[in-house]
């Protein structure tokens, strides 16, 4: 059938490592950096971004494996990623993980990262459904607090409802309203 977009295809099944070798090759120059918009604060990835993990990816060629775009970003512009590191984004909230400015990367053990990844906004960045309702953290229906962990947009809704509902006076919407905070 014609219209299948094989590439985007296989660059979403293909899971891109987040560690081993990386090395810059000066022909992806152009097609990497014309997907770069630089903003004052952060450069902002304007290619494939995998909304489970934030992290936008980068294809060098539709035969290449899918790179994570800010590991390119870092041996584009600051050099090899050490042995037995991974490339973290400094303070970053989960809508930046498509940051891919050299100054908001640095790399760090495995062990760092474990170390991060299990404080509170770590985990929340890995929860792919909301522990509430058990919603799919989606475009929809996620949203995104100052933070940067992710709300699901049903359970926030409900909330809203019930908090309209029990300060509207005289409402006899529902005998039980209130009672689910
Ligand atoms: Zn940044
Ligand atoms: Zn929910």
């Amino acid at each position: 059938m014609a219209g299948r977009i094989s590439g985007r295809t296989s660059l979403r099944s293909s899971r891109p490592i987040s560690s081993g070798f990386l090395a810059w090759d000066p022909g992806w120059t152009d097609s990497f950096e014309d997907r770069v918009r630089r903003t004052e604060g952060h450069w902002l990835w304007t290619g494939y971004i995998d909304r489970k993990d934030g992290y936008g990816r980068f294809k060098p060629h539709h035969n290449m494996r899918a790179e994570l775009a800010h590991r390119v970003a870092y041996v584009r512009w600051i050099g090899p990623i050490p042995d037995d590191h991974v490339i973290d984004h400094r303070g970053h909230p989960f809508t930046l993980r498509r940051c891919v400015r050299p100054e908001c990367l640095e790399a760090i053990t495995h062990e760092e990262n474990i170390r991060r990844g299990n404080s509170p906004a770590g985990r929340n960045a890995r929860l792919t459904h909301c522990p509430k309702c058990g919603n799919e953290y989606n475009e929809l229906n996620t949203v995104f607090r100052s933070s940067g962990e992710r709300r699901c947009r049903i359970c926030r809704q409900a909330a809203k409802r019930a908090a309209r509902t029990a300060s509207a006076p005289g409402s006899r919407s529902s005998p039980h309203q209130a009672t689910d905070a």
